[in-house]
């Protein structure tokens, strides 16, 4: 039996992940007409000790973010992804995962985060698919 992966929902709560996202926002330059753009990462558990951790893509476009390569992180595995929607909702852009998010994170087999001005969403898998077991990063890599 593969150790369970965590939930989304406690991802959302753990404070690892709180302050990555929240860092993420403060990085996007969301009050900038100029600056904004996307930014995410990569969260990760630990298999032995369960401790979270998380590390940052390199930052995205204007409206996107390349979120292909996980970093590994020893003895850990990949269990969601992150990133900023980081356009103010009155624009044309949209604050929920956009279509390719959602199908990117049903085929990654992890959840996706995204964060926007109207609050966290998350789309794709409520846990890493198949538990912490199989490739570090993406189960389905
Ligand atoms: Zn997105």
């Amino acid at each position: 039996m593969n150790p369970p992966a965590p939930t989304a929902t406690e991802l959302e709560a753990h404070p690892v992940v709180q302050a990555a996202f929240a860092a993420a926002w403060a990085d996007s330059f969301v009050d900038d007409d100029a600056l904004r753009h996307e930014e995410g990462g990569f969260v990760y558990a630990n298999l032995d000790t369960g401790e979270i951790s998380v590390r940052r893509a390199p930052p995205g476009e204007t409206d996107a973010i390349d979120l292909s390569f996980p970093t590994e992180v020893g003895g850990s595995f990949l269990v969601a992804t992150y990133h900023t929607h980081p356009h103010p909702p009155d624009r044309v852009w949209t604050a929920e995962p956009s279509p390719t998010d959602r199908r990117l994170a049903a085929e990654s087999g992890v959840p996706w985060f995204v964060i926007s001005h109207v609050g966290t969403f998350v789309t794709g898998p409520d846990c890493r698919r198949d538990g912490l077991s199989g490739p570090p990063g993406y189960p389905t890599d």
